[in-house]
């Protein structure tokens, strides 16, 4: 069973649902405030090591930038 991730627009909360049927436009609700104003994020099930990540950490630690 795939495991969704949302993000709520009103109040930036993120939670996660787990999905039990093939519906995919079900009406989905913040856990928090109960708005319907949520915006699916991209499931995190899928490990994609090596992928997406072109540089070490830029901009965590160093000062001098190079562009
Ligand atoms: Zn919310």
């Amino acid at each position: 069973m795939p495991i969704y991730e949302y993000k709520c627009k009103d109040c930036n909360k993120e939670f996660e649902l787990l999905t039990t049927s093939a519906k995919d436009d079900q009406k989905i609700q913040c856990p928090t405030c109960k708005s319907a104003n949520v915006t699916k994020l991209i499931s995190a099930g899928a490990p994609l090591s090596g992928i997406g990540i072109p540089l070490a950490s830029s901009g965590c630690g160093g000062n001098s930038r190079f562009s």
